[in-house]
């Protein structure tokens, strides 16, 4: 390999934080595997993949997480990747309420050489912020079909080739001097997240995704906002929100997805074994103790109590985790419950190139605690979240593909009709 390319992945691999020790592991640039994945995870005689977890941090200082630095980040507003071609129309909208969705997170998981389609590579995972339609989303699960199926919960994976119109070729710097090559499309003024394809009327400078969002704006200032700018047009552009300063209602704490190993079972008792599964409650947005012990009275099957056992112990290594990634051939996702799993036929083909799907990272509840959502009945909540990505990371003419994401809920989630 030239140094140049040594160098470049070097980079690529380690914290975006430049003043922070290089000792982040990378997200896994390995061959593709070549056999089907089993979703089965009876069978746990094979060796275990070794798993990624991601943690959470606040940025340091502003301006670390921007879409040329390639960040791996939850919260705030997505950094596209492909800058111009967002996902919009129904793609942006909860299925079931027709909101624009929330973003959750996205994970910077490039695959492969220099040459690759996949040398940039990124997931996004958005979500409707209602418990309703998660509930509708999980029950739909499982008379779901392929083609057109409902979501409140999707992931849009994108990749870009080494040399392409929206990135130089050559690493980013980190010293401030680095800059995409192209502004992006026009964003929404209120979520900063989708397209701002409608205009406001009267002003005809502040954008919108959608008439929900116009609403919001028009009822948070911009009534007042939107007649001194048609008053006075050199005024016009400091009134506006800078995208990127999105108010804070309108999407969850912005943080940087951290990168670490989980640790092996022996090993856990760095952790305070008295205090694991205490702070496994605690992460859980704060749910009392009493409220874990009647979910554990609830789980009458002993597989159930099995499969949360484990389930505990496995998170008690890093009570901390928001996310678990392995893209390894022998990969399983790890299951709160053994009821409300997928079959394999319950995993669809990739709806672009047809092939398979593979378990790609899941999202955990503890994502919640640090969101700040809060722990009320009708609250966002789920018991993992698994993602399914094409096994072939296929490169089709359209710039944001949706993959599978499985729903996993507690059985004692409150349902409403
Ligand atoms: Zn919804
Ligand atoms: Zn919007
Ligand atoms: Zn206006
Ligand atoms: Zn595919």
């Amino acid at each position: 390999m030239e140094p140049s390319a040594d160098k470049l992945r070097g980079l690529r691999i380690t914290s975006l934080d430049d003043d922070e020790e290089d000792d982040e592991p990378e997200l896994p640039h390995q061959p593709l595997p070549a056999a089907a994945v089993d979703y089965d995870d009876d069978d746990d005689e094979e060796e275990e993949a070794e798993v990624m977890l991601g943690l959470l941090e606040e940025p340091k200082r502003p301006g670390l997480l921007l879409r040329h630095l390639f960040p791996s980040k939850a919260g705030g507003i997505p950094a596209w990747l492909d800058p111009a071609n967002l996902p919009s129309g129904n793609s942006s909208c909860c299925g079931f309420c027709g909101e624009p969705l929330h973003f959750v997170l996205q994970i910077y998981a490039p695959i492969g050489d220099n040459e690759a389609a996949t040398f940039h590579r990124t997931l996004f995972m958005f979500m409707c912020p209602s418990m309703e339609c998660l509930h509708r989303d999980q029950h739909e699960q499982w008379t779901r079909k392929q083609g057109n199926p409902r979501r409140s919960v999707k992931v849009f994976r994108c990749q870009l080739p080494r040399s392409n119109a929206f990135y130089s070729s050559e690493p980013p710097k980190h010293n401030n001097s680095d800059k995409p090559l192209c502004a992006g499309a026009a964003l929404c003024h209120w979520c900063g997240t989708w397209k701002g394809d409608k205009i406001c009327g009267s002003c005809k400078k502040s954008r919108y995704c959608s008439e929900k969002h116009q609403a919001l704006h028009w009822r948070s200032g911009h009534k007042n906002d939107c007649l001194q700018m048609i008053n006075s047009s050199e005024a016009s552009s400091s009134v506006l929100p800078a995208v990127g300063k999105v108010p804070a209602r309108a999407s969850w704490p912005e943080y940087k997805i951290t990168i670490d190993y989980e640790a092996d079972s022996d090993s856990d008792s760095c952790d305070g074994d008295e205090s694991n599964s205490k702070s496994l409650v605690m992460q859980k947005h704060s749910k009392p103790d009493d409220l874990m012990q009647s979910w554990m009275d609830q789980f009458e099957a002993d597989a159930d109590n099995q499969c949360w056992a484990y389930f505990q112990e496995r998170i008690s290594r890093t009570p901390t985790q928001v996310l678990r990634y392995c893209r390894e051939q022998n990969a399983k996702p790890l299951w709160a419950l053994s009821a409300g799993r997928p079959s394999n036929a319950d995993i669809p083909s990739c709806g672009y190139c047809k092939g398979p799907l593979c378990y790609e990272f899941q999202i955990m509840p503890q994502l919640l605690y640090f969101f700040g959502v809060k722990n009320e009945p009708d609250s966002l909540d789920w018991a993992t979240i698994v993602v399914y990505t094409c096994q072939g990371s296929c490169d089709q003419n359209i710039s944001y593909k949706e993959e599978f994401a499985w729903v996993q809920l507690y059985p004692t989630a409150p349902s409403r009709p």
